[in-house]
């Protein structure tokens, strides 16, 4: 079942300053992104001088990355399209333009995750491994996982060809003469079946192809454009 509006949330923020996740900020976690006016070091110098950042190859597969040592920071983390750790003082970076950016946190003992999703990453089931690799590392069961979705582009604006629809059973709507694929609902579709509660998924519901004063987005501009910069981190 699709996120719905009663789950949406908010970003809360300014053009040029970026956008936080507000209701996830009050509990030592800080989860943000850029928009198109915010360079990403504006977003990191809002956090402790002393906060390392450690960012995801992205390779549009499924690979997850533990962060748990302080010699991993301040670099790429290869070969990988999600971030997690129980490390304070470490920002989790993803970049996307048109991708899911899925933040997920365990605010009671503060681990938490980041992961960037596409097309390509969905079909490998990448949220539904986050939630089993919170679980295996941290033994974090499913239902203490909040979850929320950043901007991405959304059914309005992702045409797809037919083989979208064996990709993505129920989630692709042919509409005079288009297909249009619900990347969003097909992650929820898979966090829920992996046990995350349909209350503690939030969708900020904003289309990166619809806003394009505001967000980058490959499919309306084209490779060359901008990346948003998404980020988590665990105040110290
Ligand atoms: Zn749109």
């Amino acid at each position: 079942m699709p996120a719905t509006a009663a789950n949406a949330m908010q970003l809360e923020g300014a053009r040029g300053s970026g956008w936080w996740l507000p209701s996830w900020a009050s509990r030592r976690i800080a989860a943000g992104v850029t928009d198109r006016e915010t360079p990403p070091a504006l977003l990191i110098q809002q956090l402790p001088p002393s906060t390392q950042s450690v960012s995801a190859e992205q390779v549009h597969g499924a690979g997850i990355a533990i962060i748990e040592q302080a010699a991993h920071a301040e670099r790429v983390i290869p070969g990988c399209d999600a971030l997690m750790t129980s490390m304070a003082g470490v920002a989790l970076l993803i970049r996307t333009a048109d991708c899911l950016p899925i933040f997920f946190a365990e605010p009671a003992r503060g681990i938490i995750g980041l992961a960037h999703a596409g097309w390509r990453g969905l079909t490998q089931h990448l949220p539904a491994r986050m939630v089993g690799a919170f679980r295996h590392a941290y033994q974090v069961p499913a239902e203490a996982l909040e979850v929320a979705i950043g901007p991405a582009i959304r059914a309005c604006c992702y045409d797809v060809g037919l083989e979208f629809e064996s990709r993505f059973p129920g989630f692709v709507q042919p509409e005079e003469g288009r297909r249009r694929c619900d990347l969003i609902g097909a992650a929820v579709a898979q966090l829920q079946q992996a046990g995350v509660r349909a209350s503690r998924i939030v969708d900020v519901e904003r289309c990166t192809a619809c806003e394009p004063s505001q967000w980058f987005s490959l499919r309306r501009e084209g490779p060359a454009t901008g990346r948003l910069t998404s980020l988590i981190a665990l105040r110290p």
